[in-house]
């Protein structure tokens, strides 16, 4: 959108000879209308027009325009990218795409006992949306603590990843389901934001827009190889031990829980078990879950007056902050 902008935050080199290439930047805030910026379109392959290209040519920016501390821009640019990530896990995209592919699946009524009569649709609908309630049930507390002046840099980058790979899923589950039906394409609604909403039945309004905007996100704000290198860097940096809180951390329950899981597992589902059901035609084994669900795994997380045992992840807690 730098055809609109007036101002810019630009990262630039300012002192060469930092030792490390995250050192040594600065954020200045920008003029556009400063002589030397020059701001070209790119242009998608459907003709809309998000992005710019910027050149700066000898721009002069004014010192009281820094940003910050000098050469420590890489910290803000940091700082902003948590923000960004936790916004581009989309969530609120998610919630309305997920009603509106319900819609497009079939014959689906509202309200309790909805449903796609398509079974093959109705089960991949239903996965779409217990990943959207469980990215939605991850997403408040890191909000929140984001909002409390926190840097949820670990819990940013799992939500854009799962966020960005779930409406994507959402989409290719919606093109699966439409058929033809998704090939009308509308060029006047390029530049506008077009309806999501069917423009009848038939016919899903300028649905290749939505869906080739979407295979962008998981470039925007960080790819997802660079995603999962934080969250490898968080989770296996400098710790000698990742599976397993120390017993002196564990409260009584969850210290009885981790020895009977233990047992089971040692019991029931040893490496070879586990090599056997991954290779299988459906790579899950019913039983298994039926026996940890047994044990009341399923509901650890689960708050006590809603019937589950009311527990909390000690791991990810020590791990991350
Ligand atoms: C829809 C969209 C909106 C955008 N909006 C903005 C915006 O508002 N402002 C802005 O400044 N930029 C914006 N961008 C640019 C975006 O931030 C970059 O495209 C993105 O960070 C990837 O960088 P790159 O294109 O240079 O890819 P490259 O860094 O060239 O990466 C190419 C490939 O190599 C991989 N790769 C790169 N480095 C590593 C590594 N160290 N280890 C492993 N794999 C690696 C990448 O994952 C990718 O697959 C936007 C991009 C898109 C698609």
């Amino acid at each position: 959108m730098g055809q609109w902008a007036n101002w810019a935050l630009v990262l630039v080199r300012t002192d060469p000879s930092a030792r490390r290439k995250q050192e040594g930047i600065s954020v200045l805030l920008m003029d556009l209308r400063a002589p030397g910026v020059t701001v070209r379109p790119i242009r998608f392959i459907n003709g809309a027009h998000f992005h710019v290209q910027m050149f700066f040519d000898d721009v002069r920016v004014p010192a009281a325009n820094l940003v910050g501390v000098e050469h420590a821009g890489w910290s803000i640019a940091k700082g902003l990218l948590v923000i960004e990530r936790l916004f581009v896990a989309r969530v609120g995209d998610c919630k309305p795409e997920l009603a509106s592919a319900a819609k497009l699946a079939g014959t689906w009524r509202p309200g309790p006992g909805a449903q796609i009569e398509d079974a093959l649709l109705a089960r991949r609908h239903a996965e779409l949306d217990i990943r959207m309630r469980a990215l939605e049930a991850a997403w408040w507390p890191a909000v929140r603590l984001a909002e409390q002046g926190g840097s949820p840099e670990l819990e940013a980058s799992l939500l854009k990843l799962d966020g960005n790979l779930l409406l994507q899923d959402l989409h290719t589950f919606k093109l699966d389901a439409l058929g033809a039906r998704a090939l009308p394409f509308d060029p006047r609604a390029i530049d506008g934001e077009p309806s999501p909403e069917p423009l009848s039945p038939g016919h899903a309004e300028n649905f290749p827009l939505h869906y080739w905007r979407y295979r962008g996100i998981t470039l925007a704000g960080g790819s997802s190889e660079i995603q999962r290198q934080i969250v490898a860097k968080a989770v296996f940096g400098g710790l000698t031990e990742i599976d397993r809180p120390r017993q002196d951390e564990l409260d009584e329950q969850q210290a009885i829980m981790d020895g009977t899981l233990r047992r089971w597992l040692d019991k029931h589902y040893a490496f070879e078990r586990r090599r056997e059901t991954v290779a299988a035609r459906d790579g899950y084994d019913p039983a298994a879950w039926a026996a940890l669900a047994d044990l009341g795994l399923t509901g650890l997380l689960i708050p006590e007056c809603d019937g589950g045992l009311g527990g909390t992840v000690i791991l990810r807690a020590r791990t991350l902050r």
